[in-house]
């Protein structure tokens, strides 16, 4: 007889997107003349960029002539895209990152979920809730979260971030050893100001922790005082390891190209006290596990982070910016409140006293055809929650807005 893992059998079902699609499905057979239109669409909806479709294309020609031809990519991606990622991200920031410290990867879930790889079994969490599901899954799959009991994995130190705490979250009340962060935030849109970050990277250094940092929608920040990465923040090289991508930057869900910042100052210990650095720690787990992402689509990443790329990025971006602002402008008319849709393609909307997030979900797919995800999915502290998303077309967001006017609160 064989074994399983049995904290498998710990994860809780991830019914959230199922049971959306489900739900829309039996309204949609029900009636069919409806159109509805989704505003929970977690993915991105404009095209790549012409610039990094003109570097695709070139690199997909090199790989069909002998000389140009590549075979297995470095384990830690190619120097020209990581020494492009250090001067455009970071050092034109002000912020000391070598190339040697950029881990090119084909998606920041697979690097958040792998990550804890490099961690003892013991080692305590603290994760913000609401918050994307994989970093509690990926620790429970490795039987670090502990049982499941009344909504919460009894081994995490939950962060709680709502309206009360304007959805920043405090301190832990105990002492944890790794802390799971992602601002710009999903799904609640909030990105923590200059101040906020510090916080977190004096007390990791106070308390011997690291800060798991995910960046994905850094590029969604508009606003000065926001910084985009942990390494802005003094003292941060030594207690902090910083996730991004590709795919909500310049259209590469389905590409597929991220980046994991790990500094070379920054170590952890066995049992006997003896000091590891994690940058060499992670070389030595991607080479085991993990053979590179394909010359192809780091050619073009490449143009990303050229002028052109950079320009045409930003117009997506602002794009989704826009389609949130006109989604937030929305809801504030019919007398809800929300977070985010300023540093973020997400709106967070708190929904009227006394429906639960999937009643509300129900109300407004069965009265406007309006689609978007209950905030329950992602933690308890979703619950009273509801988010929109800036991803989809102008249109249909100008639409669904017309339509959710006549919600009466
Ligand atoms: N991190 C956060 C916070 C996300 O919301 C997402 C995707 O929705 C990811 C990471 C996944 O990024 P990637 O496509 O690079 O795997």
């Amino acid at each position: 007889m064989v074994y399983i893992n049995e904290n498998f059998t710990k994860l809780q079902g991830s019914y959230l997107f199922a049971e959306v699609s489900k739900r829309v499905k039996e309204y949609q057979q029900k009636n069919p003349s409806k159109k509805i239109i989704r505003l929970g669409i977690g993915d991105v909806t404009e095209p790549l960029p012409p610039s990094v479709i003109k570097g695709l294309e070139k690199a997909v020609y090199e790989m069909g002539e002998k000389e140009t031809f590549q075979g297995y990519p470095p384990y830690e991606g190619y120097d020209f895209l990581r020494n492009i990622v250090a001067k455009v991200d970071f050092e034109s920031r002000g912020v000391q990152i070598s190339p040697e410290e950029i881990f090119i990867s084909t998606g920041a879930k697979e690097d958040t979920a792998n990550i804890q790889e490099l961690f003892s079994i013991n080692s305590r969490l603290a994760i913000p809730d609401p918050v994307y599901p994989v970093y509690v899954d990926s620790n429970v799959m490795a039987g670090r979260a502990g049982d499941f009991k009344d909504g919460r994995y009894d081994r995490v130190v939950y962060l709680p971030c709502t309206i009360d705490n304007n959805f920043s979250p405090a301190l832990p009340g105990e002492k944890v050893d790794l802390i799971y962060l992602c601002f710009p935030n999903n799904p609640t849109g909030k990105a923590l100001r200059r101040e906020e970050l510090k916080k977190w990277v004096d007390y990791a250094r106070e308390n011997g922790a690291i800060i798991l940092f995910d960046a994905a929608y850094e590029a969604y920040i508009r606003e000065e005082d926001i910084p985009h990465s942990i390494f802005e923040i003094e003292g941060a090289r030594e207690v902090a390891i910083e996730f991004r991508s590709l795919s909500k930057t310049a259209g590469f869900t389905g590409t597929r190209c991220s980046y994991t910042i790990i500094p070379k100052s920054l170590v952890a210990f066995d049992k006997r006290g003896n000091k590891y650095g994690l940058n060499s720690l992670w070389l030595r787990r991607q080479s085991t596990k993990f053979n590179g992402v394909a010359y192809i689509i780091q050619k073009g990443a490449y143009q990303v982070f050229t002028e052109a790329g950079r320009r045409e990025i930003k117009k997506i971006i602002d794009y989704y910016l826009e389609n949130a602002k006109i989604i937030g402008n929305g809801i504030k008319s019919i007398g809800l409140s929300y977070s985010g849709g300023i540093n973020s393609p997400y709106v967070w909307v708190k929904i009227p006293e006394g429906l639960t997030s999937w009643q509300f979900f129900d109300e407004l797919l069965e009265k406007y055809q309006v689609v978007g995800t209950p905030g329950a999915g992602f933690g308890k502290c979703g619950e009273g929650y509801f988010r929109l998303t800036g991803f989809g077309k102008r249109e249909d967001i100008l639409e669904a807005v017309e339509r959710l006017s006549k919600f009466k609160v």
